[in-house]
């Protein structure tokens, strides 16, 4: 999946940790699900690096971007370093080593990019639903 969407469905999986110390872990587990599915990825780095930027503005801005968030979404996004540096040529392939990039869980088949608009929907349901916690906390 893009970065965005791994950073905003990560930092929901992190505001869901009852403690600050499981929400990395549950950051990681969500990229594992979100890799599996099948999906588009930008093809420009600087298109991922802008709208994972534009992905923390917006969970600044709703308000949601506690600790548990902020650590849910960066480690929801974390794995995907090792493709930036593979796309960038320091990374051979078969040095990746997250799960669903080295293989030992298979990584979604890649679709086109109308595929953007399911994962701006669930991006945006994931702030929604944020937002509704913090609501009810
Ligand atoms: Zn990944």
């Amino acid at each position: 999946m893009c970065l965005y969407t791994h950073i905003i469905v990560g930092a929901l999986a992190g505001s869901a940790a009852p403690h600050a110390a499981l929400a990395p872990l549950l950051g990681l587990g969500s990229h594992i699900v979100l890799d599996y599915v099948p999906h588009y990825d930008f093809e420009r780095v600087s298109s991922e690096l802008f709208f994972g930027g534009a992905a923390l503005l917006l969970l600044k801005l709703a308000g949601v971007l506690d600790l548990n968030a902020f650590l849910g979404g960066l480690f929801g996004a974390l794995p995907d370093l090792e493709n930036l540096l593979w796309k960038w040529g320091i990374l051979p392939e078969h040095k990746k080593i997250f799960l669903t990039h080295s293989g030992i869980i298979p990584h979604g088949r890649e679709v086109g990019p109308r595929n953007l608009i399911l994962q701006t929907m669930l991006a945006a349901a994931s702030v929604l639903v944020m937002i509704g916690m913090k609501g009810f906390a």
